[in-house]
């Protein structure tokens, strides 16, 4: 009975250091905060509660696990060999839901980028600069260097053993941007 409670309690700490913590995610923050773009974190009175929003701009970024979103022709959205049925219900489920997410909030006027986590881990420089450009146009400003990729991983590597630290000592922390 213990076990069980601890292992649900264990599963949804998991649950949100995954989703609100990966380093992707991280990447791309601290890339675009030092490039001069302020956001806001997971607005939640916006449809699927974004992962970065920049009213400025009018644009909200997701960033996307391959796996779970399910990145067209990409090696890491593999297929589990077990269970197929539930995971091809589950994997429906998410595209559906992002695809009418994309439309609420283009509905409301909203411009919609989505990063994946492969082009932010193995292309680090170019996403940064890609995500950057869609945020720009079409206003014209002066653009700002784009950080090394090295640099963003370390930094990134670091907010996570933090932040999963500091999910060990307590079970809920409310996130902080830069
Ligand atoms: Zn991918």
């Amino acid at each position: 009975m213990t076990d069980t409670v601890s292992k649900e309690k264990r599963s949804e700490t998991m649950a949100s250091i995954r989703s609100a913590d990966t380093k992707p995610e991280w990447i791309l923050r601290c890339g675009l905060h030092r490039m001069g773009f302020r956001y806001r974190l997971r607005d939640k009175s916006l449809p699927g509660t974004p992962d970065l929003v920049f009213p400025k701009y009018r644009t909200v970024v997701f960033v996307h696990g391959c796996f779970w979103h399910r990145h067209e022709d990409c090696r890491r959205a593999t297929f589990p060999k077990s269970g197929q049925t539930f995971w091809a219900e589950k994997f429906a489920g998410n595209v559906e839901r992002d695809a009418r997410t994309r439309a609420e909030l283009e509905r409301a006027g909203w411009r919609v980028i989505v990063v994946w986590e492969c082009e932010l881990e193995s292309d680090t420089e170019a996403t940064l600069e890609r995500t950057a450009r869609s945020l720009r146009a079409p206003s014209d400003e002066e653009p700002s260097p784009v950080p090394s990729r090295r640099e963003l991983l370390d930094v990134a590597s670091e907010k996570v053993r933090l932040r999963v630290a500091s999910y060990k000592r307590v079970d809920k922390t409310p996130l902080s941007g830069f």
